[in-house]
C-alpha cells in the first residue's frame, strides 16, 4: 500500500513536470523573404493561417538569420554564427564537410531534458552518414536532405532526381515532378509525430524545402494564388502551418507549445517570377543587406506570447537553442560558447530590449556589417543577391553607416555625420573577426570531415564527391 501510493505520487510528478516542459516546434522556411507574408504587408498571395498566428502572437521585425542555407541551419542548430563552427558556405551532395558531430544541437540539448525530437524537411549541414540528423540528436528523420535544385542523375533510372530520407536510408528518390506532394507529406509526417507524443514534451523541427526553386506547390494550390507559383506555393505553407496550429489546439497542446515560424535567408531575387519578395529591404538571399538576411519571424504561444505582439528588438535564429533550453528549464554550460542569447524575457513581455544588442553580418568566413541598435555599418563591398553584384554605392571598403528605423532601405550613408558611431561598431566588428572570422581566428571549432565522401545513392554527379570542395577562408562563399 506505502509503496503504491508513493509510485503513485511518482507518477504524478513526473506527469506535472512533462507537462511543465513546454513543447517547441520551429518550422523554418526555405528562401521566404521579409514581404511574402499578408502580416509582413504581402498583398499578391493570401496567408489567412500566418496572418492568425501573428495576430495570435508576436511578429519579430528584426530577426536575423544567416545569408544562405547551410549557414542558417548551422546557426539554428547550434546557436552560434555559422563561421564560429566552420559553417561558412553552402554544402553541396557528397560534400566530404558538415556541420561536426561533436557540436552539440539544440536537439540534443532538448533530449537531455527528455524531449521526444523529430526533423522533417530539409537538413543542408551534411549528406554523408555522420552528419545526418538522426546523429545530431533527432530521434527520427523525414526529408529532402539539401537544396530541392541539388538533383543528380540516377545511374539505376537515369532520372534527375533528388532522396527522400527516413532517418539515415534513402526511401525514394523523387523527380522535381514528385516534389508536388512534398509540403503535404511533411505537414502529415508533422501531425503524425505531433499527435504521437502529445502526452510527453516534444521538440519539431520543420524546414520546409519550400520555397525554394524549383516550384512545385501541390495540385491543390496550383493558379490559385495571384502571384504566380510562387504565391501558390507561399498559400500551400500558409495551409500546412494552419494545420500544424490547429493540431495542437485540437490536442490542447496550444498553451504549452512555442511555435516559431521564420526563414533561413532572404528570396533569390534572380529567379525573377520564382522569387520570394524583401518587401522594403534591399538585397536578397546571398547577401548582407538587409533583405538577404532579416526575415519574417512569428512566434506564438497562446496565454504567454501576448497576442498581436510585436518587437523590433535585434534577434536572430543563432538565439533559438538558448530560448529554448531556457524554456525548458534547461541551462546551458560556459563551453562551448555560443554566440546566440536566451529570448524568453522578449518573447514573454518581460523585456523590450535585445538580450544581445549587436548582430553580426558575415559572408563566408569574412564579417561585412555590423549592426548595433538603429545603426548598420557596412565595411565591405555588399553584392545585391547571389548572382548578381554589389551596386557602384556598395562596391567600396569605406565604412557606410545606415540608419534602419530612420530609412530601412539602406540608400544612405551617414558615415560622415557619425564618426564616433562608426568608430564604435568598426571596433566590435574588428573583435569578432579576430575571434571568429578570416583565416586566423582564436576561436572557431572545426567543421566535420568525412574522409571518403559518397552520394546518397547511384549517381552521375555535378562533381566528383571525394574532391568536394570546403570554401577557402577569406573568399565569400556562394
Ligand atoms: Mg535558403
Amino acid at each position: 500500500m506505502k509503496r503504491s501510493i508513493a509510485s503513485l505520487f511518482t507518477l504524478i510528478g513526473t506527469a506535472m513536470l512533462a507537462a511543465a516542459k513546454p513543447n517547441v516546434v520551429i518550422i523554418f522556411m526555405d528562401d521566404m523573404g521579409y514581404g511574402d507574408l499578408g502580416c509582413y504587408g504581402a498583398t499578391k498571395q493570401k496567408t489567412p493561417h500566418l496572418d492568425r498566428m501573428a495576430a495570435e502572437g508576436m511578429k519579430l521585425t528584426s530577426f536575423y538569420a544567416a545569408p544562405v542555407c547551410s549557414v542558417s541551419r548551422a546557426q539554428l542548430l547550434t546557436g552560434c554564427y555559422g563561421v564560429r563552427v566552420d559553417v561558412p558556405a553552402v554544402y553541396g551532395p557528397g560534400s566530404g564537410h558538415g556541420l561536426n558531430p561533436k557540436e552539440v544541437t539544440i536537439a540534443e540539448r532538448l533530449k537531455d531534458l527528455g524531449y521526444a525530437t523529430m526533423c522533417i524537411g530539409k537538413w543542408h549541414v551534411g549528406d554523408q552518414p555522420e552528419f545526418l540528423p538522426t546523429r545530431q540528436g533527432f530521434d527520427g528523420y523525414f526529408g529532402i536532405p539539401y537544396s530541392n535544385d541539388m538533383q543528380l542523375k540516377s545511374t539505376a533510372t537515369g532520372q534527375r532526381v533528388t532522396p527522400l530520407l527516413r532517418d539515415d536510408k534513402v526511401a525514394e528518390l523523387l523527380t522535381d515532378e514528385q516534389q508536388r506532394r512534398i509540403v503535404e507529406r511533411y505537414t502529415d509526417e508533422a501531425v503524425r509525430f505531433i499527435t504521437a507524443n502529445k502526452d510527453k514534451p516534444f521538440f519539431l523541427y520543420l524546414p520546409h524545402t519550400a520555397i525554394h526553386t524549383p516550384i512545385y506547390p501541390g495540385e491543390k494550390f496550383r493558379g490559385k494564388s495571384s502571384n504566380g507559383r510562387v504565391g501558390d506555393w507561399i498559400e500551400e505553407v500558409d495551409w500546412s502551418t494552419g494545420r500544424v496550429l490547429d493540431t495542437l489546439r485540437e490536442l490542447k497542446l496550444a498553451e504549452n507549445t512555442l511555435v516559431v515560424f521564420t526563414s533561413d535567408n532572404g528570396p533569390w531575387l534572380v529567379k525573377g517570377a520564382d522569387s520570394g519578395s524583401s518587401g522594403p529591404l534591399r538585397g536578397g538571399k546571398g547577401s548582407t543587406w538587409e533583405g538577404g538576411v532579416r526575415v519574417p519571424t512569428l512566434a506564438w504561444w497562446p496565454g504567454k506570447i501576448a497576442a498581436g505582439s510585436s518587437a523590433d528588438a535585434i534577434a536572430g535564429t543563432i538565439d533559438l537553442l538558448p530560448t529554448a533550453v531556457s524554456i525548458a528549464g534547461g541551462t546551458l554550460p560556459a563551453d562551448p560558447v555560443i554566440d546566440g542569447r536566451d529570448l524568453s524575457p522578449l518573447l514573454l513581455g518581460k523585456s523590450k530590449e535585445s538580450p544581445r544588442g549587436v548582430h553580426y553580418y558575415f559572408s563566408g568566413y569574412n564579417l561585412q556589417a555590423v549592426r548595433k541598435g538603429p545603426w548598420k555599418l557596412a565595411i565591405a563591398p555588399q553584392n545585391e543577391t547571389m548572382g548578381r553584384d554589389a551596386l557602384p554605392d556598395a562596391k567600396t571598403r569605406e565604412p557606410r553607416l545606415y540608419h534602419l528605423d530612420r530609412e530601412i532601405g539602406e540608400k544612405t550613408n551617414v558615415a560622415a555625420q557619425h564618426p564616433e558611431v562608426v568608430k564604435e561598431l568598426a571596433s566590435l566588428g574588428e573583435s569578432i573577426m579576430a575571434e571568429i572570422g578570416g583565416n586566423k581566428p582564436a576561436a572557431r571549432r572545426p567543421a566535420g570531415k568525412v574522409a571518403k565522401p559518397e552520394y546518397l545513392y547511384p549517381a552521375e554527379g555535378r562533381r566528383k564527391p571525394a574532391k568536394a570542395p570546403q570554401p577557402k577562408p577569406a573568399k565569400d562563399a556562394r
